[in-house]
């Protein structure tokens, strides 16, 4: 039987329990064990980076040619050579002029550890012959030495009829068609980057798990009428990789299905032209470690390392993306151990939601093709 005293301190501490969120940031007491990875077990492309971004933005959409250059390789040398990454893909490297700047000012200024993927030239859209003129650009690209094409998630999000207004423009329009034919033609894959994570698309409400950051960054919500779903996105996106069977689609963000990977294995399943890569995603697939090591198991031929990383200044706001040591080391451990409960990102808290990940320990024969012999073969890199 309980004393009264007792019973007085069970009532609930009202001035303890209105703790704001952004307040809250618990340490976790888990004696967990902890095995840093400072070096990977075989050199890495990071097949994702962004190391230079098109200058002119229009509601979203890149336009013109000019390029704003992130970083020199001289300042992402020294962390390449410290965390043994040998490659890195600089996916976002402009068109025309500015993807030769792109290319000089990497891929030819330190050969072998730089290569840089073109975009679509989203500024001729509105142009009649605007087919032809992607499928000329494509062709520049290639001739100029781009290693493949890059789509962020303009196509069913941001480009428009009128590149900034009129109806949305989906990723199946038949325009685009001589762009997917041109990149097959000439051996180049697509870094396709369609939809976002599902939380995206619902109310940035107390039941979203990823209220901080939609809080944080409100303009990465796509919730509303005025947007397709994400069902309908990716809908279109099967139905275009399905006319373009000789293309062959890299989906970025493990094909922004995460949170699905049922639904991504179905996709690989049905089109053999298809790969995906992990970046910014191991905050998800850590969060299943035992899906994700299945995952890993059933498709270690069609899996790439990236990490979405962007240098500082630029990459200081999206503390899961910062080119830093830190980050390759949170993604080595991520692949390598079977360390439990730690952050997915160099931050306090964490960026995309409030969860820790579990290391999938992957055997040394997936780790290889995964960090390295996967992005060599699509991009017919040397293998040793
Ligand atoms: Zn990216």
């Amino acid at each position: 039987m309980e004393s009264g005293k007792n019973q007085l301190q069970t009532q609930p501490d009202a001035s303890k329990a209105d703790l704001r969120l952004r307040d809250f940031k618990p340490r976790s007491m888990l004696h967990a064990s902890r095995t840093p990875i400072d070096t990977p077990r075989f050199p890495v492309i990071d097949a994702h980076a962004h190391l230079t971004w098109t200058t002119n933005v229009r509601s979203g959409v890149c336009v013109g040619e000019e390029v704003t250059v992130f970083a020199e390789p001289a300042d992402l040398l020294p962390v390449m050579d410290r965390k043994g990454i040998r490659t890195m893909i600089n996916l976002t490297g402009g068109v025309g002029k500015g993807l030769e700047e792109s290319i000089r000012r990497f891929d030819q200024a330190a050969p072998g550890r730089f290569l840089t993927m073109t975009e679509p030239s989203y500024g001729l859209f509105a142009e009649p012959n605007f087919a032809q003129l992607q499928a000329d650009a494509i062709e520049h690209a290639h001739r100029v030495g781009a290693c493949g094409l890059k789509l962020l998630k303009s196509l069913g999000l941001y480009l428009r009829e009128n590149i900034d207004e009129g109806e949305l423009i989906g990723v199946d329009d038949t325009r685009f068609d001589t762009m997917w034919e041109a990149c097959a033609g000439h051996g180049m894959p697509v870094f396709l980057h369609v939809s976002d994570p599902e939380a995206f698309f619902l109310p940035t409400d107390a039941t979203n798990e990823r209220y901080e950051e939609l809080a944080n960054h409100p303009d990465w919500s796509f919730y509303g009428p005025e947007f397709p779903s994400n069902a309908e996105i990716l809908a279109a996106r099967d139905r275009m990789i399905a006319r373009h069977p000789n293309t062959t689609f890299a989906l970025m963000h493990v094909g922004n299905g995460a949170e699905n990977l049922a639904a991504v294995a179905a996709c690989l399943d049905r089109f053999p032209n298809t790969l995906v890569d992990i970046s910014a995603r191991i905050g998800e697939l850590g969060r299943q470690p035992r899906a994700a090591r299945q995952f890993f198991d059933k498709y270690q031929d069609r899996i790439l390392f990236g990490t979405d990383a962007v240098p500082p200044p630029f990459g200081n706001d999206v503390p899961q993306q910062l080119f830093c040591d830190e980050l390759y080391e949170i993604y080595y451990r991520f692949l390598e151990t079977e360390d439990e409960y730690f952050d997915y990102a160099p931050a306090q808290t964490p960026p995309q939601g409030r969860w820790s990940i579990y290391g999938l320990g992957l055997p040394d024969a997936i780790l290889r093709k995964v960090y390295h012999d996967n992005a060599a073969r699509l991009l017919r890199l040397p293998h040793e």
